[in-house]
């Protein structure tokens, strides 16, 4: 891999940067490491007011953030403005909850003699971040602005096709106020990670990517005996109920699929329908998709961007060819896509059955399964039929009847009556093959700290 910004709308090669040296990812580490010792002991109110800072900078500089988006991965300028605000409401949802989400808690004792008992919140030292390209900004704001809260200092991985969104982040951290070293972007190649890991300094690795990424990953961490998290893959089940309000229904499931080209790992992968209303659903679901509008993504006009790179959608035209060699069948839809850039013509995925080889797999762009079946009962076996365990989301008009379903799909996040609602404030994490552990809000800040035991004993207690 070269760290390359491409514009995906046309294709060209805008710049390219050289990979980190190993002696540049030693001083990193050594850097990172030194803050550490300062940061860890810095107060809570400096911490906060460094991730405030940085909320106010994207937010004041929205445009120009927003367009290195759409330069480097082709996301619609649209999305790329709600993502800059995403990544600063995350960053200002830790500068206002602070050392809140950090209090000691005292542990209740059956005895005097067992002492006073608490437990303390301490970051654990430097950790390595290894993000994805499909939210530039947001992947690495989930990790960083906790972690540096929690006291944490962070070394980032980014994907090598979003080169200067990474960098913005040291800029953006560097104004904001944070110390020197305390967050640092290498363009790290992939035949260091190991040795960034395997450094004694280096205490965690929180990865969000591809399965076979993750299992790396955790596994380098694993042999070093460290701490990870993997927010992988998904295959969302989209399930819709015979009740359910079907143009609402059908407008949140093109937007669920088609959002950021369909590269989102809590897409709507799989929209399963019941036969009652699967024929009206398909229907209007052909009609919504049709309706889309490829072009420039700085055009406020589009509405499907081009995929974040021509080997994404090579990619993607790969498996859909497989599914049809399968069994399956595909029908695009829509005006024909422009023939330069990294365009993808939306298509349909019908008569996927589990005997597919490709039926288990996970299709990153607007790519739509549509399965159906008889009832609620076969919705909620078909959705927990899958390898992944991300989000889903269940449309139905009786909610009380939406949570219950809910409750029986086997993932880490299920929406009644929305795609995927990602916000500050909701946490977010997968099951399954979509990986362990959680980003965002108290859970997402717990994920590094050593959770430390203190117990003051009096020493002249009877036992
Ligand atoms: P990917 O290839 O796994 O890349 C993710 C990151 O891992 C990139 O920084 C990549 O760097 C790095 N990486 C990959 N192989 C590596 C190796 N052997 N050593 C070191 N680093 C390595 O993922 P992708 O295909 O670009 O992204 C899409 C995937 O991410 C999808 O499966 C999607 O569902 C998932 N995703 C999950 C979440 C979630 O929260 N659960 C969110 C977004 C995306 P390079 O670019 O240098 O290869």
């Amino acid at each position: 891999m070269t760290y390359q910004t491409i514009n995906p709308f046309t294709n060209e090669v805008v710049s390219t940067f050289p990979n980190a040296t190993k002696d540049e990812v030693d001083n990193a580490i050594s850097a990172a490491h030194e803050a550490f010792l300062a940061w860890r002991d810095t107060p809570y109110t400096t911490r906060t007011a460094v991730l405030g800072k940085a909320a106010e900078l994207l937010r004041a500089e929205k445009r120009r953030y927003a367009e290195l988006l759409t330069l480097e991965m082709g996301k619609v300028i649209a999305e790329a403005e709600a993502e800059v605000d995403l990544s600063a409401d995350i960053l200002q949802y830790y500068a206002d909850h602070g050392a809140s989400l950090l209090e000691t808690i005292k542990v209740p004792v059956a005895l005097a003699a067992e002492g006073e008992v608490e437990i303390v919140s301490e970051p654990l030292g430097v950790l390595l971040s290894v993000e994805p390209w499909n939210f530039p900004y947001y992947q690495v704001v989930r990790v960083a602005a906790p972690q540096l809260l929690a006291g944490n200092t962070i070394l980032l991985k980014h994907a090598s096709n979003v080169p200067q969104a990474a960098a913005a982040f040291d800029d953006l951290f560097e104004r904001a106020g944070l110390p020197a070293g305390a967050f640092k972007n290498l363009y790290l190649p992939h035949d260091l990670t190991e040795y960034v890991i395997n450094d004694p300094r280096v205490r965690g690795v929180a990865l969000t990517g591809s399965e076979e990424a993750g299992a790396i990953i955790a596994g380098y961490a694993a042999k070093a005996v460290k701490k990870s998290t993997l927010e992988l893959g998904g295959s969302d089940a989209f399930v819709v109920l015979a009740d359910a309000d079907m143009d609402k229904t059908v407008e949140w499931a093109v937007f669920g699929r088609h959002w950021n080209a369909g590269q989102v790992c809590v897409s709507a992968k799989r929209m399963i329908v019941v036969d009652e209303v699967f024929d009206e659903f398909l229907a209007k679901y052909r009609h919504g998709v049709a309706a889309l509008t490829m072009g420039d993504p700085m055009d406020a006009a589009t509405t499907l961007a081009p995929m974040s790179s021509q080997g994404a959608a090579d990619t993607l035209a790969g498996q859909v060819e497989e599914a049809v060699a399968g069994g399956a069948t595909a029908e695009t839809l829509g005006e024909k896509a422009p023939t330069s850039g990294a365009f993808f013509q939306p298509t349909i995925l019908t008569g996927m059955n589990p005997t597919n080889p490709s039926y288990y797999e996970e299709f990153f762009g607007p790519v739509s399964i549509i399965i159906r079946v008889k009832d609620e009962a076969e919705a909620i076996a078909v959705a927990n039929d899958s390898p992944f365990g991300l989000g889903g989301s269940v449309f139905t008009a009786d909610t009380v009847r939406g949570e219950k379903v809910a409750r029986q799909i086997d993932t880490g996040m299920v929406y009644v009556n929305h795609p995927t609602m990602v916000k500050a404030d909701i946490p977010f994490g997968g099951v399954k093959h979509s990986g362990y552990g959680h980003e965002l809000t108290n859970l997402g800040i717990q994920e590094f700290i050593n959770k430390k035991v203190i117990d003051v004993v009096d020493i002249n207690a009877a036992f």
